[in-house]
This record gives C-alpha cells, structure tokens and sequence, in this order.
C-alpha cells in the first residue's frame, strides 16, 4: 500500500510484483514474531524458572530470531521453496514423471485436508528429529549446534539461535523432505510458522509441562528444557524432538521428567557463549575447523600403519 505508489513515482513499476511478494514475506515474518512475543513474555514473566541476569544475551538471541523469522524463513518457504518446487515439478514432468503428493500416495486422505496437513507437520517433524539427533552423533556438525547449547540463560528468543551453517544444513534438509512429500507451496509456510511458534514455546524461560497427557503430545517448555539441561557428561542424548515427542517415544529416547536444570553447554568456547551476534558465528566456526582438523588427524592415526 506504501510502497506501490513510490514505485509508481520513481517509476520501478517494474519491481511490483517482486516488491508485493517481499511485503508479504515480511509481514508474515512480524505477524510470527509479535505473536510469539505476545504469548511467550507474559508467561515468562509470571511463571520463570529463573530470573534473567544477561540483557545482553538475551538481545543477541532476539536478533537472531529478527533475522531468522522475518528474513531467511519466510524468503526461503515462501519464495525460494516455491520456485524450486515449481522447477522440479516442471522438470519432472518433462520426462514423464509426475511428482507424487501425500494424498495421491495415500488416497484414501483425498477430502481429509485437516488430517493430511498434519500428516505433513508429523513427517517434517520426523525428519527434524533424525537432524536434531544426528547433529549431536557427530563432533563436527555438534560444533556447530553447540551454539544453539551454548545459551546458559534460554528464552523463547533461543529457538533461532544456530549457527548459519546449520540453519543451511537445516534448510535443505527441510526443503528436500517437503519437496519429496509433496507438500503444497502455501502450506508449506503456514506448517513452519506454526512448528516455529511451538519451538520458541519450548525454549521459554517458563516453569511449565503440558501434564502427563499433554506432554506426550506436543514438546512442552519442560521437555525441551531436559534437553538443553547440564547433565555431568557435558552433552545431553534425550529429547531431540521439536514438536512432538512420540519420535522420541518411538526411537526411545524420550525423558519426561519435570526437573528444569540449568542449561548450556560447559565445553562450548565463551565466545559463543556469551559473544555478540558476529563473534559467536565466527567462534562457532573456529569450533567446528577445530573439531575438523581434531577428526582428520585422528583419522589419520588410525590408518597410519602400526610400528
Ligand atoms: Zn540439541
Ligand atoms: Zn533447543
């Protein structure tokens, strides 16, 4: 509405169609970002399970999910997923292949589009946790998400704090499960703002589980926190699930226990600790080429023949 009659001024009509899709990528962005803030602070600040010492942290964890939500997030599932999935589809087609959708998989969906849409967030949801957990199987891409554990003081805000490189990780490797699923582009974006919002929830300074039922269901504030909790070993192996906790039922690593630890991690470097938003990127790369360098040596002791 603002932008159109500037364009029209300066004459970039030509930019209208481009400047329409960015203005609903980023109204979605700060439509999920306010919504979020609007239920998560009120219940951070009536029921914490500690009180907030660093402002500091908490702002850098605030930019990240600025940056995630109203930029990367809604351009990639709005605007790169569509096109990519316009071109595969167009390229599929070409030799003959018609790409499948859940509902021609499984007819008997066809007429259900409640219950095929929550089909699709369980399938995402599925392969999120093989990612989460596989992310915390290999030192070197767990260098990379120590930065998401690295937060001592978490906050609704800590969801999106990851390592660039792992939210590209993440990216295609959520893209690739929706893209062989068939999942319809607009919904594609409607799905992540609704799994996003249960994460920020979960990552919520807030005292609360869901009940004994209602933790089984949907990952609760408690659950995830197990997750992030300090256990004596320094890593934790339970609750990878970001959504809903039957995968970890399922693959047996569920704890439901409502203990509220104090998170982080001990071994991570300070600087993605407690750094700005640039010094933790570049410590959690330092990190992972430690972990590297760390990885191919002893790789290469291995294979170096015995005396
Ligand atoms: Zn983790
Ligand atoms: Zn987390």
């Amino acid at each position: 509405m603002v932008i159109l009659p500037i364009l029209h001024r300066l004459g970039w009509m030509q930019w209208e169609e481009l400047s329409f899709d960015w203005l609903l990528v980023c109204v979605y962005g700060v439509f999920a970002v306010i919504l979020t803030y609007a239920i998560c602070w009120p219940l951070e600040a009536l029921m914490p399970v500690e009180p907030f010492q660093g402002r500091k942290a908490l702002l850098t964890d605030a930019i990240y999910t600025v940056l995630a939500r109203v930029g990367v997030l809604p351009i990639t599932s709005f605007l790169v997923f569509y096109d990519v999935q316009v071109w595969v589809n167009r390229f599929a087609v070409q030799r003959g292949y018609i790409p499948p959708t859940l509902e021609t998989l499984v007819p008997s969906l066809l007429g259900h589009p409640l219950l095929t849409f929550a089909l699709y967030a369980l399938i995402l949801d599925c392969s999120d946790y093989w990612r989460h957990r596989l992310s915390h199987s290999f030192r070197c891409w767990y260098a990379l998400h120590a930065l998401h554990h690295a937060q001592r003081e978490m906050s609704f805000w800590s969801d999106d704090r990851n390592h660039l490189l792992d939210d590209l990780i993440a990216g295609l490797w959520f893209g690739v499960v929706a893209l062989l699923i068939g999942i319809p582009p607009l919904q594609f974006p409607v799905l992540l703002l609704l799994m996003r919002f249960v994460e920020s929830l979960s990552h919520a300074n807030i005292r609360l589980s869901f009940g004994r039922i209602g933790d089984w269901l949907v990952v609760s504030p408690s659950f995830h926190r197990t997750h992030h909790g300090l256990p004596a070993a320094g890593r934790t192996s339970c609750n990878y699930g970001a959504v809903f906790p039957i995968w970890d039922i399922v693959f047996g690593t569920a704890d439901f226990r409502v203990t509220f630890p104090p998170t982080g991690d001990r071994r991570a470097p300070e600087a993605i600790a407690t750094g700005r938003y640039l010094e933790q990127q570049w410590g959690g790369l330092m990190h992972f080429s430690a972990e590297w360098r760390r990885a191919r040596m002893s790789k290469s002791q291995r294979s170096r023949p015995a005396p």
